[in-house]
């Protein structure tokens, strides 16, 4: 579970985020609209502890036996190995690296097992192990990136415009395998404006002018 309280962000001295409170229950798909500058990216940066100031109160649970612990004075590292996973708007692949080599050094314990988990929700990727990310297309690239965040085992994953200029067969292969880690009892916040995603979240936040809409 992410409980984000009354969170305010800052780029130097411009307010980008406005007391915006959300939560991300495990097994739920949050998904986060707002149009171009309304602040999405931002919430997931400040989610991460990437690039921006804070002010405001961000609680993880870890699982139910877990107690909720206040992180937002993790760095991004510590709240990555707690089980925050983010994929960029940018993807942020190895572009020279092959999938394989993209997702084993994303790897950490039980890299067969979570290697064998994230192809089997991409199979697309399979077909493409020794390719180059640079010579993969903007969708299968998405695919790689969500692929290489699922072999640090998380269990809240941020997502920023995963299908954006994408496809449409290929945004439902990424909603389709979302649906699944949905299913397996993974929380996910997903900034994106594509209906076929966004109709089947669980709950959608609206930002505007970094303000949730309607709180
Ligand atoms: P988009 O869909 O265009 O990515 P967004 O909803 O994700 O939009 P953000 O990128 O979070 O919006 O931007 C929110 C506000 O913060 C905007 O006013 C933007 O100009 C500002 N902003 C974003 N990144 C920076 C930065 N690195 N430095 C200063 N201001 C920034």
């Amino acid at each position: 579970m992410l409980d984000v309280q009354h969170l305010n962000a800052f780029y130097g001295p411009a307010q980008a985020l406005f007391d915006v409170s959300l939560q991300v229950a495990p097994g739920e798909l949050v998904v986060l609209q707002g149009l171009n500058g309304a602040g999405k990216s931002t919430l997931l940066k400040s989610l991460m502890g990437l690039e921006v100031r804070t002010e405001g109160r961000i609680q993880y649970q870890i699982d139910a036996q877990a107690k909720p612990g206040a992180i937002e004075r993790w760095d991004t590292a510590r709240r990555a190995r707690a089980g925050l996973g983010y994929v960029a708007e940018d993807r942020r692949l190895f572009t020279d690296l092959t999938v394989r080599e993209n997702l084993r050094i994303a790897a950490g314990r039980d890299a067969a097992a979570l290697e064998v988990r994230a192809l089997d929700l991409f199979p697309a990727l399979k077909a493409m192990l020794g390719r180059r990310a640079a010579q993969m297309s903007g969708g299968e690239q998405q695919m790689l990136a969500i692929a290489r965040t699922l072999m640090t085992a998380p269990k809240i994953l941020l997502l920023d415009e995963p299908c954006e200029g994408i496809a449409p067969v290929l945004v439902e292969s990424i909603r389709d395998a979302l649906l699944k880690l949905k299913q397996e009892g993974l929380g996910l916040l997903v900034a994106e404006q594509n209906q076929l995603l966004a109709s089947r979240a669980d709950r959608l936040v609206l930002l505007v002018a970094g303000k949730v809409r309607g709180s």
